[in-house]
């Protein structure tokens, strides 16, 4: 097998336990020399339904969650690159000779990925690592040269994060999204007064 690099992109809106065990499972089970987790700067197809928080905050919070992990490289390109998020263009960034790039999806996003800007050349570029429950069947991606990783599953979302975020923000608790989001993300949010209504 070729020598690997991971890519996992993410809105990261704030980052949560699914993210984290999503990305420690992709680094073990992919053989990659590195897994790159890319905040994205304005993910198109979420930031035409609501408005997201700023990236800096975003990219701030995920090198808390992920920054002294060994083997695991936060990357502000699509930030430094500006614009609406085209996976395609960080793929291209990253690309180097003789490396494999795989690009590693949760559940919800596979199923989305072949809506992506320029997909069909994205699936010509890289291999599709898709996060998928133990127990479950292998993944199969129509037109992805696909691959498997199998994770506990973690009932996480940002969405979810963010609900028991405002909850808490109206109504003074929160213990649900302190399980759900690292100790040091947790006390950013608090400092910056992130997602209260
Ligand atoms: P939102 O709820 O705002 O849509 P999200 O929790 O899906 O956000 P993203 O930053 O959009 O978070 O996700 C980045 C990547 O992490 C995507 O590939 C997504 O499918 C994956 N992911 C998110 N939550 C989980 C989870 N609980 N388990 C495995 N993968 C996940």
């Amino acid at each position: 097998m070729p020598p690997r690099q991971a890519i996992f992109g993410g809105t990261f809106d704030p980052p949560h336990a699914g993210h984290i065990a999503a990305a420690v499972c992709a680094q073990d089970q992919l053989d990659a020399g590195v897994l790159h987790i890319i905040v994205a700067n304005d993910p198109w197809q979420k930031s035409a339904e609501r408005e997201l928080t700023p990236a800096h905050h975003r990219l701030a919070m995920v090198r808390l969650a992920f920054g002294d992990v060994d083997g695991m490289e936060v990357s502000d390109v699509e930030i430094q690159r500006g614009g609406p998020t085209y996976t395609i263009d960080t793929v291209l960034e990253l690309e180097r000779p003789g490396i494999e790039s795989v690009l590693v999806v949760g559940p919800a996003a596979a199923s989305g990925v072949s809506t992506w800007h320029r997909a069909a050349e994205l699936a010509q570029r890289v291999r599709l690592a898709v996060v998928v429950p133990v127990g479950q069947p292998p993944a199969d991606v129509e037109g992805w040269r696909t691959e498997t990783v199998f994770m506990d599953p973690v009932e996480a979302s940002a969405t979810l994060v963010r609900e028991l975020l405002a909850q808490r923000a109206l109504h003074g608790d929160a213990p649900g999204a302190a399980r759900l989001v690292p100790p040091a993300v947790m006390s950013y949010i608090d400092e910056h007064t992130l997602y209260s209504p």
